[in-house]
């Protein structure tokens, strides 16, 4: 095995990412090294790299390895470190998930079981690469799996391409669609047909939904939606206005509205329409919008007098993680999952991944809807 592995550093907005070189570490006693296979670019690595909003130093500060939608095999373990969360016998080389934030079990949020809620859930990430054990982030060669950390064995029949959305994308719509308590025969909007829009509509769908709508600019993610789920498709081109696209909402509910109403576009705006297609007593879950600094006006009184309720949700307990592998394992072959992944790029062209797959590179030439860095 090799002494030293590969990791790709984020040293600051807009700038290429660094390829270092760090020593692989030895996993203490109950903990993991993980030789990661694949991890995506999500949405909210894109945004660190920009630097949008408020986040625009934490490259500089951090120096740190993003990405966290990953899957791996078993690389070193910790004597102790012989099961994984749900008690099955694990050893080298079998190939695992992980939640990918670490928890400091001494916080109210953690004594209530609401470990994804911690102060240190989403700072753990903000570890620097330079500090051992160096390998904390997806865009990298190998993880450190520490033992606070849940890992699920995979089962054969969750192939490695699905695997790597399991992890923040299908386990915060799960977790999500939860919270909000999505119920058989309800209807639903997903503003966003991206690969959390893709999911939510194969998780409602399986969860009995009577009536799934999605909303999109782009056709072609449309298309992909419907072999997802959704049952009708709004394309911002063709409804422009918002009140056109909220009407359009009415009229495909009987004139009551959606019972849920899920923002995963990442656009303040949109939280401002998709209340107002929200039926009286109607709940709003708010997913996509997760860098500070961006505002639009708002009217309370949208709530009060309708009984309507916004639900913020950030992050999943390790519960869903493990219902996403479960989803995957019964849906393989039911949608589309492979294909929510268009491009692979190796370590070494994660610049050129990133530009490619950034939304706002206005000369983009490829289609990239999801892009993997592939290290194995
Ligand atoms: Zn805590
Ligand atoms: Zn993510």
């Amino acid at each position: 095995m090799n002494k030293t592995g590969k990791a790709a550093v984020f040293v600051g907005a807009n700038k290429p990412f660094e390829i270092r070189e760090y020593p692989i570490p030895e996993p203490a006693d109950h903990d993991l090294v993980v030789r990661v296979a694949r991890t995506n670019i999500c949405g909210s690595d894109i945004h660190l790299w920009r630097g949008d909003g408020d986040l625009k130093n934490l490259g500089t500060i951090y120096n740190m390895i993003l990405g966290h939608e990953m899957v791996g095999q078993i690389a070193k373990q910790g004597k102790d470190a012989t099961r994984d969360s749900l008690g099955q016998p694990i050893k080298e080389g079998d190939r695992v998930v992980f939640t990918y934030y670490v928890h400091c079990g001494n916080c109210k949020a953690c004594y209530q079981g609401n470990t994804h809620m911690c102060m240190m859930a989403i700072s753990s990430v903000l570890r620097p690469a330079d500090m051992p054990p160096h390998f904390i982030g997806g865009f990298s060669e190998y993880y450190y799996v520490k033992s606070i950390q849940h890992v699920f064995k995979l089962p054969d029949i969750v192939s490695d391409v699905s695997a790597a959305g399991a992890n923040c994308a299908l386990s915060q719509i799960i977790h999500s669609l939860h919270v909000v308590n999505f119920s058989f025969q309800e209807t639903l909007v997903i503003q966003g047909a991206g690969g959390l829009g893709l999911f939510a509509c194969a998780v409602a769908k399986e969860s009995g939904a009577s009536k799934i709508i999605i909303i999109d600019a782009i056709s072609e993610r449309l298309e992909m939606a419907k072999r997802f789920g959704a049952d009708h498709c709004i394309n911002i081109m063709d409804y422009p206005d918002p009140k056109q696209r909220i009407n359009e909402v009415l009229k495909q509910t009987n004139q009551w509205g959606a019972d849920v109403v899920i923002e995963v576009a990442g656009v303040p705006a949109a939280v401002t329409e998709g209340i107002q297609m929200l039926c009286r007593g109607g709940r709003y879950l708010e997913v996509g919008c997760v860098s500070p600094g961006h505002d639009h006006p708002f009217d309370p009184s949208m709530l009060s007098t309708q009984n309507k309720t916004i639900y913020g949700v950030s992050l999943y307990p390790p519960s869903s993680l493990k219902k996403a592998i479960d989803f995957l394992a019964q849906n393989e072959s039911k949608y589309p999952f492979k294909e929510l992944q268009s491009h692979e790029y190796r370590l070494e062209d994660i610049n050129q991944a990133f530009e490619e797959s950034d939304p706002h590179n206005k000369n983009k030439q490829s289609s990239v809807t999801r892009a993997s860095i592939v290290s194995l």
